[in-house]
């Protein structure tokens, strides 16, 4: 065995100011959405230079809110990626949306903008790109096909809270953009999510909508600012994030560069150290890009080993070493297979990552030597 304790995939780095920031809500008597929800929104869209965001209680629910404030109707149309995490698809199901995948590029993972075009019928009314690892999309190529058909665009960046495409971050070019601070993403806050928008209408609509469809600002109701009578506008959700996580967001967003660059070391070495493994290693950079470093994916080259990947994901957790699986191909999945008819080979690019996929730990929390031990378990199982 590689390594004495199991290392966890994924697993956050916290320091004792985040804990201190976190005990301090609690005592504080106001545990709810409030002052530390306010401050967080105020960061975040100061980070991201964007007008508007609206801190949620998840990433899911900021894509549920943002097919509501498009107006996501039965029978509507949503082109997206099939490798993604459930989420994405699933968002535009609970508007009563029909999500359609288009195939990934197999060098970015990301959707492929050239095939979106095609996918395109009457019905479609958005588009829904991930930023794959925290890649971006061709965000160029999709604004400009959007715009031709006249759709919507959310771009889905749980993965891309740092990423930026040709000098702007990534969520400020779709007409809205949805993060997650979830226990394994770059910033966490246990769970969490924010949605960027520069469209008024749609920010007024997710505060209102993500908490009961109250009238503004009806979390104010027990302050300090006076009673106020709040209306019922729409049926909304609850989706309204806490003070108790906004604390840990608070001090992790301080944290965003200082992490990312330990993972930008951590990427260094794993591709200088795993280039000789049969291991197919994230493409370079695009020029004028930054990828968030969210996941460290690699395709296991079955051209070159016998290995399958789910032996060399068992392998590695004998290792003492948890990896992740990001993801499996969503459209074959039984319920989308079921409901939408997908079959194996309709997305050949998504299917040949999907089954050799791998993500190895990446978290700004790794030691140098959980980095050797990463890399001393893949020698000894493909070496
Ligand atoms: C994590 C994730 C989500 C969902 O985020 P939550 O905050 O857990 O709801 C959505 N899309 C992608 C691509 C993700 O990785």
């Amino acid at each position: 065995m590689t390594r004495d304790k199991f290392l966890v995939f994924g697993s956050p780095r916290l320091e004792a100011d985040d804990i201190q920031a976190v005990v301090k809500v609690l005592e504080s008597g106001w545990l709810g959405t409030g002052p530390q929800v306010k401050q967080f929104e105020e960061d975040f869209k100061n980070y991201q230079g964007a007008p508007y965001a609206m801190a949620l209680n998840s990433c899911t629910a900021g894509l549920h809110l943002s097919m509501v404030a498009l107006d996501i109707q039965p029978g509507a149309e949503v082109i997206t990626t099939p490798l993604t995490f459930c989420a994405t698809a699933n968002a535009v199901i609970h508007a009563g949306g029909r999500p359609v995948f288009v195939d990934i590029n197999r060098a970015t993972l990301n959707i492929d903008a050239d095939k979106i075009a095609a996918a395109v019928t009457p019905r479609t009314r958005a588009v829904l790109p991930v930023h794959f690892a925290g890649r971006p999309c061709e965000l160029d190529k999709i604004m400009a096909v959007a715009k031709q058909h006249n759709l919507k665009v959310v771009e889905d960046c749980a993965h891309a809270i740092e990423t930026e495409y040709h000098g702007r971050h990534a969520g400020t070019f779709g007409d809205l953009g949805c993060f997650s601070f979830y226990v394994t993403k770059n910033v966490v806050t246990g769970e969490g999510g924010m949605v960027i928008t520069n469209n008024e209408e749609y920010a007024d609509k997710i505060k209102m909508y993500g908490l009961h469809g109250m009238s503004r600002d009806a979390w104010k109701r027990f302050s300090d600012a006076g009673f106020k009578h709040y209306q019922v506008l729409f049926p909304g959700f609850k989706y309204n994030m806490m003070d108790i996580q906004a604390a840990l967001g608070i001090q992790q967003l301080k944290k965003v560069e200082k992490f990312y660059q330990r993972r930008l070391e951590i990427w260094n070495e794993y591709n200088a150290r795993l280039k000789n493994l049969p291991l197919i290693l994230p493409a370079p950079f695009a020029p004028d890009t930054k990828h968030a470093l969210h996941l460290y994916t690699v395709l296991l080259d079955t051209d070159k080993t016998s290995l399958t990947r789910d032996e060399l994901l068992n392998a590695l957790v004998k290792e003492n070493i948890g990896a992740g699986v990001h993801y499996t191909a969503l459209h074959l999945h039984p319920y989308y297979r079921k409901t939408f008819g997908y079959r194996d080979g309709d997305f050949p690019n998504a299917e040949y990552a999907a089954e050799r996929i791998l993500s190895l730990p990446l978290s700004a929390k790794l030691t140098p030597e959980d980095v050797d031990d990463v890399v001393a378990a893949l020698e000894k199982i493909l070496g």
